[in-house]
């Protein structure tokens, strides 16, 4: 077996695992394979063995590596901080974009979306444990963002993201994610559209998919250790 197919491998049976001991149904868990850093070559291989849904942080890495996969038939999702003077690449190039933290970026990315493409999935970034230096929209003001955004004409509200303070504490690690799934639930019965529970990376997939998640984002254990950053 190749290191790609192995890891892969690895990491579904952690998804299924995982989903089996909640006591959710089978294949309710989408894996994102996040490949900033990665060159182009390391996701053919990975979509090789099957993978389709890759996950991109920076954009100007993103728009060269789509542009060298296009035999393919991938589905592109922005994880990363968002610039306005980037929102044009991001709405001609991806599929979802996963950061949205406000009306300004939500506005841009529907007004630059091309008018022949499908709409923009866009899920609203929850800075769910309140840390000063990450971006996200706080619990308290997400549902004034998401009644500005989800009437905007070439996107789509479809969830919500969460990236919960780093911790190896178990206890945490359920607490944020489960006021997320709160918030999910709540979002959710306002708007029909939400499906979409972005939560969980390589260290915290379990507890992320015990409460709730439906897209675990996973860089570390599919790729390995991040790559040198590319020049932007
Ligand atoms: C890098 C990144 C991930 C993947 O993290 P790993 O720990 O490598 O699995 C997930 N989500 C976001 C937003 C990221 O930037």
């Amino acid at each position: 077996m190749t290191e790609a197919k192995n890891r892969l491998q690895c990491v579904l049976s952690r998804i299924n695992h995982a989903t089996s001991q909640s006591n959710r149904p089978a294949n309710t868990v989408q894996l994102l394979a996040v490949s900033k850093t990665w060159p182009a070559d390391a996701q053919r291989l990975l979509a090789k063995q099957g993978q389709q849904h890759f996950g991109e942080n920076y954009v100007q890495e993103a728009v060269d590596k789509i542009a060298a996969l296009t035999d393919l038939s991938l589905v592109w999702h922005f994880i990363g901080p968002i610039q306005s003077n980037k929102t044009r690449d991001i709405a001609h190039h991806f599929d979802w974009v996963h950061s949205v933290d406000r009306l300004k970026i939500a506005s841009r990315l529907s007004e630059q979306r091309p008018a022949d493409f499908p709409p923009l999935n866009i899920c609203l970034q929850v800075n769910i444990d309140q840390e000063d230096t990450k971006a996200g929209i706080t619990a308290e003001h997400l549902f004034e963002l998401a009644a500005a955004v989800s009437p905007l004409e070439n996107i789509v509200l479809r969830g919500l993201m969460v990236i919960p303070k780093a911790t190896d504490d178990k206890t945490l690690q359920h607490a944020a994610f489960q006021r997320a799934h709160k918030l999910f639930i709540q979002l959710q019965q306002r708007y029909p559209t939400v499906d979409t529970l972005s939560m969980g990376m390589s260290a915290d997939l379990e507890a992320a998919i015990a409460e709730g998640s439906t897209l675990v984002r996973i860089g570390t254990a599919l790729f390995g250790d991040r790559a040198p950053k590319m020049p932007q």
